[in-house]
């Protein structure tokens, strides 16, 4: 099947020389729930400015449910729904004007417009202020109706920029509950977020970028596996034999003296040493190896703290 989004060598310097994007490569299946994950600065949001065509790239493809955006911008937009993290509706519209207005825009019948403005108007608690002007909306608001807006020419692609950035915890467990449910009906959905706690509740696949390159692509769930692990090394005095195994432990002899060892967070080394001593091998020292990927998140943590 051809994919939703697939990115191939993407990169954006800055006028001032500043490489945000250092060729990045995706893909996202249709059907996904995708998180794009990294610190501020990464170069999330520049990624999503390309696909949206507000930022112009400096190289690479970005290619659309097989439509390259720079051979047909417009027929890639149809597919395509983006909330970025500025509001950027104009604030004097009234709210239901608002999602009728951009249906029109996409040439949507005005009555398939209006009921589709019902629909989102409903399921995203904002039919009570539908002719308030959105000035007059709060912040968690002004985010639904940018979500509903990109949504009102029923695209198969949703991407949202930190749509949970600034949003109290009740209302991210709904945007939680709508955003599964729309992906569950078929939209394939791709957000950026510095919380591992969004990717965890949503997605299945992660890409994670840091400084422009993608660190690690895969799905949630062998993330948070590699996450819960721990590399130690031990320094032995004695030779090591040329093969080593303790039931339940990754081992790996690095060398003639050293062997790293992967456990669970949690699982004590007793059965190591004790294979050691058995085989008369004394440790004389033993390192907790700093795990690259963990290493990051705390980062990411101190920063959304
Ligand atoms: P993220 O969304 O992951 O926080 P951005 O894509 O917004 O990251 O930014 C990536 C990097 O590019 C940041 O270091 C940012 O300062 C820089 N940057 C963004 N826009 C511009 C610009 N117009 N000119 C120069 N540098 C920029």
């Amino acid at each position: 099947m051809t994919p939703a989004l697939k990115i191939q060598g993407l990169r954006k310097t800055y006028q001032n020389g500043f490489v945000a994007l250092d060729g990045i490569d995706l893909e996202v299946a249709q059907g996904d729930f995708f998180a794009l994950l990294g610190p501020n600065g990464a170069g999330k949001s520049t990624t999503i400015g390309i696909i949206s065509s507000l930022v112009t790239k400096s190289g690479g493809k970005v290619i659309v449910h097989g439509v390259d955006i720079d051979i047909d911008y417009p027929g890639a937009k149809k597919f395509l729904g983006i909330v970025p993290q500025e509001f950027n509706f104009n604030v004097f519209e009234k709210v239901e004007d608002i999602l009728t207005n951009q249906a029109g825009y996409y040439g949507i019948p005005y009555g398939v417009a209006k009921e589709r403005t019902e629909h989102y108007l409903n399921r995203l608690g904002l039919a009570d202020k539908r002719h308030e002007s959105a000035r007059n909306l709060s912040g968690g608001m002004k985010r639904r109706l940018m979500i509903a807006r990109a949504l009102i020419h029923a695209p198969k692609l949703l991407i949202l920029d930190e749509p949970t950035a600034g949003v109290d915890i009740e209302m991210r467990r709904a945007m939680y509950e709508f955003l599964k449910e729309i992906n569950a009906a078929g939209t394939t959905i791709i957000l950026t977020t510095h919380y591992l706690e969004d990717a965890e509740a949503l997605c299945r696949n992660i890409a994670i970028i840091n400084h422009g390159k993608i660190v690690t692509n895969r799905s949630i769930r062998e993330l948070l596996r590699d996450l819960n692990k721990e590399v130690f090394l031990l320094d032995c005095a004695d030779t090591l034999p040329a093969e080593i195994a303790v039931n339940g432990f990754e081992l790996k002899r690095l060398d003639d003296h050293c062997l790293e060892v992967v456990i669970n967070k949690g699982q004590d080394l007793t059965a190591v040493f004790r294979t050691l001593g058995d085989k008369q091998i004394s440790v004389v020292s033993m390192r907790n190896e700093a795990n690259r990927l963990e290493q990051m998140f705390v980062n990411l943590l101190e920063q959304s703290a």
